[in-house]
């Protein structure tokens, strides 16, 4: 089997490490030829070290002559967002595990220079869809979800042709407020908000899945990759994280994917697809899974999950300001500036005032982007904060 060449933009996070696993488990099968990274230099280095990509990449500038020093000679080095578009040209296989819009370059980059996109960063593909869509038909190209659930849809449908499809069920976890009553989350602190039952996650992602946008971004991302209208489109809590999602046949049929939560086997699927990853990572231990539940999400506790599905129906720029609402709202918290609770509001607010305008090119969904965070960032202002 000739050797996948591989490129990992964002290796120094959680899915880009994981990814660095999946390379590792089976010898051979890769090369990694490209790592990029926002700014963690010390971890780049020593990724380096060991797989001695040909280029690597930092995506903050003042960082890339320190970077440059400690690498291997010989190793290309490239800084800020031309750095970050040229490591996504740099391989077979390129995996986008960037946190955030931010991953709108590398998304694009990759479809457009006819690569397979293996996609952890979701957050390009529903804010900047109008582009992405257009980029997905460049011969060669080819997108591979790396998100569970999306992963799980893709195996699922493998063999179903559209005409066949009811719907499309979507599992969620539930995060760690699952439960509990609006009256109960008045004072979340950020610990709290960071400690996820099943998965393990960075920062941004972990305090989505709290509430519930994760999900409700999974809702549009599924849209986007699967065309299905969202009437089409459930959300199912299941706390246990195995049923990794499913899709239901006219006949009325089933069809689910399991395995434990390890995002290795996404990885993996992504990585080798239409071939199979030979090692078993969510292979499930049935001695010790005893029982698999399903509820119905709390839509009025949790309420990012419908703004995300009016910011979908709605369209254009709608999940763009959906989308730069959010990521504004989470870093406040983050920063302990903005109350759990407010995460909703300041989304709802904003999505208030979204503008209407079409998105034709890269530059309307940035400029819609920029506009939807000065909204949120003065939303934010105008909340008295924890
Ligand atoms: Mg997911």
């Amino acid at each position: 089997m000739a050797e996948t060449t591989v490129s990992l933009v964002g290796s120094t996070g959680s899915i880009g490490t994981q990814a660095i696993d999946v390379v590792d488990a089976e010898p051979g099968r890769f090369r990694v030829t490209a790592l990029a990274a926002q700014r963690s230099v010390d971890t780049l280095v020593a990724q380096a070290a060991r797989l001695r990509p040909e280029l690597v990449a930092i995506g903050e500038e003042s960082l890339a002559a320190d970077l440059a020093r400690r690498l291997p000679a010989g190793t290309e080095v490239l800084a800020g967002e031309k750095g970050l578009v040229a490591a996504a040209q740099a391989a077979d296989v390129v995996v986008n595990a960037v946190v955030g819009f931010a991953g709108l370059p590398v998304t694009l980059a990759a479809l457009e220079s006819g690569r397979r996109l293996a996609l952890a960063n979701k957050e390009s593909l529903i804010a900047g869809a109008p582009v992405v869509q257009p980029a997905r038909r460049t011969e060669g190209a080819l997108l591979v979800p790396i998100d569970s659930e999306h992963c799980a849809i893709h195996q699922c449908l493998a063999r179903s042709g559209d005409a066949e499809l009811a719907r499309l069920l979507i599992t969620a976890s539930g995060g760690p407020f699952r439960g509990r009553q609006r009256d109960e989350l008045a004072s979340i602190s950020v610990t709290e908000a960071l400690a996820h039952p099943t998965w393990q996650m960075g920062p941004k992602i972990t305090v989505d899945s709290s509430t519930l946008m994760n999900k409700g971004l999974e809702v549009i991302e599924a849209h986007e990759l699967f065309f299905v209208p969202y009437e089409r489109i459930d959300v199912v809590v299941h706390p246990q994280s195995i049923v990794h999602s499913m899709v239901e046949l006219v006949d009325g049929s089933t069809i689910a994917q399991l395995s434990l939560p390890d995002m290795r086997l996404p990885i993996g699927y992504a990585l080798c697809y239409p071939e199979r990853l030979s090692i078993p990572f969510g292979a499930i231990d049935w001695a010790t899974t005893t029982s698999l539940t399903f509820e119905q999400p709390d839509r009025a506790t949790f309420a990012c999950l419908d703004l995300a599905y009016e910011a979908g129906r709605a369209g254009g720029g709608a999940p763009a300001w959906l989308n730069a609402a959010n990521e504004v709202a989470v870093a406040a918290f983050l920063e302990e500036r903005l109350k759990w609770l407010d995460i909703a509001a300041v989304v709802a607010e904003t999505l208030g005032q979204w503008d209407r305008s079409p998105l034709r090119s890269v530059d309307d969904v940035l400029a819609a982007d920029a506009a939807a965070r000065r909204c949120a960032a003065e939303a934010v202002a105008g909340r008295p904060g924890p």
